[in-house]
Formats: structure tokens, sequence, C-alpha cells
């Protein structure tokens, strides 16, 4: 079955009592058993529910991974991975990852005596020199944030397994309908469910896919012992999201390319990061490994101060200012003071990350409505230029 077909009907069957198209959303926290010391497929919710289950049923099949896992944020399905790991071990991560993933590897796993260093996966040659006898770990997202740059995703898997270390993949930004990193040779991936899967700005959750049998085993036993699971009412409206999931990140990309190219025209926009222009250093990585688009979310530098973008990404009406991205709601956000304001300046500039850098997660409200808004926003950042 194509993609689209599976997002609807794989593990989301309709319910045998009462043929109810749509599976009923199962609360219970217990599940009565058949005997004492006996046990039935569902005993408790945090090892396992229904409707969570129906969910990674689903998920499985769109990452083609053997089995999925959710958890109650995209940090807790990070976290589960680095559990894997024991005092002593070390962590190869992307430059460009996630700020709560930075957080994670850097100020609290030391405590545990696993060490983390950064690495521009970009280049990767730089990527086989940092690997350590301990690594076990190479953990990278393409397209990376804010700048969207792309990373080879089956080149770091060959890199990681003749190292020894595990392949781990932050999929958020791509989605399974853009790259499926397992077919890629990853071991696993990840996701803030809170975004592209849920794709409504009303849950938090997280996911992890993998293909090693094995692997699941020893991810299963970690968030059942810890308990950081995705609670029936998410896993239902994640369920709900994920039914279009390929439209709304088509069409998304597909507005997301117009308005990088109209701001790429525009005299006061200084540079645009979208790795669908040509002039992107990853253009050409993305069109062999990204499929049909290339993603929605976009960045741009003003030909202006830091004043000037705050003042872009405070004029916007339909671009609503805040973090997270993903939804069918077009967010701004200004990394320097928002997303990156917790690196000190010297460092954020280290990364490329300028005072008047501008990231747009491109939502699915009409594209010219949304041009028009930028195009407002950028008269008022920048009167007469
Ligand atoms: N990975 C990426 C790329 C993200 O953007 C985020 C959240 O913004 C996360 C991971 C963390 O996910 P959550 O906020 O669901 O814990």
């Amino acid at each position: 079955m194509h993609f689209r077909t599976r997002a609807i009907h794989v593990g989301q069957e309709r319910d045998p009592q009462t043929g109810a198209v749509v599976p009923p959303i199962h609360l219970a926290s217990t599940f009565v058993q058949p005997g004492a010391g006996q046990w039935g497929e569902f005993d408790y919710t945090r090892s396992g529910n229904p409707t969570r289950k129906a969910l990674q049923t689903t998920l499985a099949s769109l990452e083609g991974g053997s089995g999925a896992l959710c958890f109650s944020s995209g940090m807790a399905a990070t976290h589960c991975v680095t559990m894997l790991l024991g005092s002593g071990d070390h962590i190869l991560a992307g430059a460009d990852i996630y700020g709560g993933t930075y957080r994670l590897l850097h100020k609290v796993l030391h405590r545990a005596g696993i060490e983390a260093t950064l690495v521009a996966t970009t280049d990767l040659a730089a990527v086989e020199a940092a690997f350590r006898p301990r690594t076990r770990l190479l953990w990278i997202e393409s397209p990376g944030n804010p700048l969207l740059s792309i990373t080879d995703i089956a080149a770091c898997a060959e890199l990681a397994h003749r190292h020894g270390a595990l392949l781990g993949v932050d999929n958020t930004l791509a989605t399974p309908v853009l790259t499926r990193p397992l077919e890629l040779g990853a071991d696993i991936v990840m996701h803030s469910a809170t975004k592209y899967l849920g794709g409504h700005s009303d849950l938090l959750g997280g996911a992890l896919i993998v293909r090693d049998p094995d692997l699941f085993k020893r991810l299963y036993f970690l968030q059942n012992a810890t308990g950081a699971v995705m609670g029936p009412l998410e896993s239902f409206l994640c369920s709900r999201g994920i039914k279009t999931l390929e439209l709304r990140v088509r069409e998304q990309c597909r507005t997301a390319a117009r308005l990088a190219e109209f701001l790429a025209r525009d005299r006061r926009v200084a540079r645009v990061f979208y790795p669908g222009l040509a002039d992107h250093p990853g253009h050409d990585l993305a069109a062999r490994q990204m499929q049909g688009g290339f993603g929605a979310m976009l960045s741009f530098e003003i030909a202006g101060d830091l004043a000037a973008a705050k003042r872009l990404v405070e004029s916007t009406r339909l671009f609503q200012l805040a973090v997270s991205l993903g939804a069918v709601e077009s967010l701004i956000e200004q990394p320097a003071l928002m997303s990156h304001a917790s690196y000190d300046r010297a460092d954020r500039l280290a990364h490329g990350i300028r005072d008047g850098l501008v990231r747009l997660s491109v939502g699915l409200e009409a594209e010219e409505d949304l041009r028009a808004d930028l195009e407002q926003a950028l008269d008022q950042a920048m009167p007469g230029m």
C-alpha cells in the first residue's frame, strides 16, 4: 500500500465490537488479567495501551521499521536512546542539533559519565576523525536547525557501523514523507511528534522507530522501566494527525519553496537558507535524499541588525511569534533572541546564526496571504529600504 493509504489504515482498523471506523480511545490505566500470574496482551498502560499501540503500528509502517515506541515528548524519546549507553561511553552529535538535545547531551548526561562532542556532520571527513574508541552513538538531524544544513544519512550510517556505533536520526523536520532514515541504514529514527506528526499544535509527544527487534526490546525495557510513555489522548490525536501527514507536508513544502524564492528576490533580504534553492550548499544531496520536497522550514537573514529582525518578527500577523514548528499554523521566530538565545554571542556567530536571522515554519495558509504578511512586516521592519 502507498504511504498515504498506510497512514490512514495500518494500525487504525475498525473496532471489531461496534464497527466504528475510528478505533476507540482506551483511557484505562489497568486491565483485568485472565488469572493470577497470567498476562493478557495489556496489563498496565505504562507497559502497553491499545491506543498507543495503534499509533506505534502506524509509525513503524511509515518509517519502514519493525517496531515503534511513543513517548511523552521528543526529549523523552531521545533520552531513552541515551540510556542505552553507560559510563565511559561517548556520543558524537551534529553541530546543529536541536537546542534541547544539546542541553541533554552537555548538561545532564555527564552526570552518568557519558561524554558528548559535536561535529559538523556536513563534513564527513570531520565526522570520521571525531569518532573515539568508546563512541557508541552518532546522532544527527537533517535538515539541521536553524540553517537547514543537509547531512548524508547513508554515509553516516556506514561510518557509524564501521566504528561500532549506532546511528540515530532525529527525523522531525524531514518527516517520513520526505526521508526514511531506516531505509538509508540508520538504526534509530526519532521524532518530536509534537511537530509534523501531530501537526496541529495541540499535543506533546515523541517517538522512536527501529528495524532491529533486539534493539526494540532493549528500548522497550528502558521506556517501561523509566516511564515516559505517551498518554492515550495524545496517541489518539497523533494518529488522527498522521492521516493527513502526507497531504500537509507536501502542500507546506510547496508553499515554503515559493516563499523562499520570493524572499530570495527581495532586496531587503541578504540570504535565504532553504535546501530547495540551487545556491544552498546541501541542495544536490537534498535532491537525492529527500523525496518530492525540501521541507517546510526556511530561514533568512535580513539586510538589517538584531533590532530590525526583532521588529520584523513582531510585525507579522499570520506568522505567529512562537517556537516549535510543523503545524498547520505558520510560525516565525528570531533564533538569536529565542531558540538559540542560550548560546553566547561568539559561539552563536561561529555556528553561522547571525543577529538578523529569522526562521519560518510554513503552515497550511494560502501562499499569497503568507507572502503579503511577510511583505508588510519587511516594510515595517525596514521602512524606506
Ligand atoms: N527535535 C527537534 C528537531 C525539535 O524541534 C524538538 C522540539 O522543538 C525536539 C526534538 C524535542 O521535542 P519535544 O519538544 O517534543 O520534547
